[in-house]
């Protein structure tokens, strides 16, 4: 990276760039170089260009200015959650690594009990177990509740 400071002093020809730049160039063919770099690939968000972009000029015509590329996390394939990276190609949830995704869904359920032993006050237990009893159904009573919960959004 060159700062603000050096890209002052290639401007005014103090600072030769170490690699491959043509020495002795003149400022106002740096300066357009940069300007034309930036309005021609910048991009918010995308692709950045520093005022202190170092740019190498080279003999044949043309330059390279320094630029910043953004790379997402899902391009990485890496968690946004828990920063690692991911294990497999196949994302979870919204692009979470697997023990995350599980996170994630238990906590998007609207039900939470303090305990095991809560019961909500609309889908008592007891209605759960009658369920259980007639075979109706196989989740346990915090999902069955929300299930309950989910079918009357519905
Ligand atoms: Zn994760």
């Amino acid at each position: 990276m060159v700062d603000g400071e050096l890209m002052n002093e290639v401007l005014t020809g103090e600072f030769s760039p170490a690699q491959g730049a043509a020495t002795k160039v003149p400022q106002k063919i740096i300066v357009a170089y940069h300007r034309a770099a930036k309005r021609r690939h910048e991009s918010e968000g995308e692709v950045e260009i520093d005022d202190g972009a170092q740019v190498n000029v080279f003999e044949d015509g043309g330059a390279y200015v320094q630029a910043w590329v953004w790379v997402t996390d899902e391009d990485a394939c890496i968690c946004p959650t828990c920063r690692e990276e991911l294990t497999d190609d196949g994302k979870g949830y919204d692009g979470e690594c697997d023990s995350c995704a599980d996170r994630s869904f238990e906590a998007s359920k609207p039900w939470k009990p303090e305990s095991v032993w809560d019961d909500h006050p609309k889908f008592p237990s007891s209605e759960w177990r009658y369920e259980c009893d007639n075979g109706d159904t196989r989740l346990g009573y915090v999902d069955w509740v929300n299930a309950q919960l989910e079918n009357d959004n519905a």
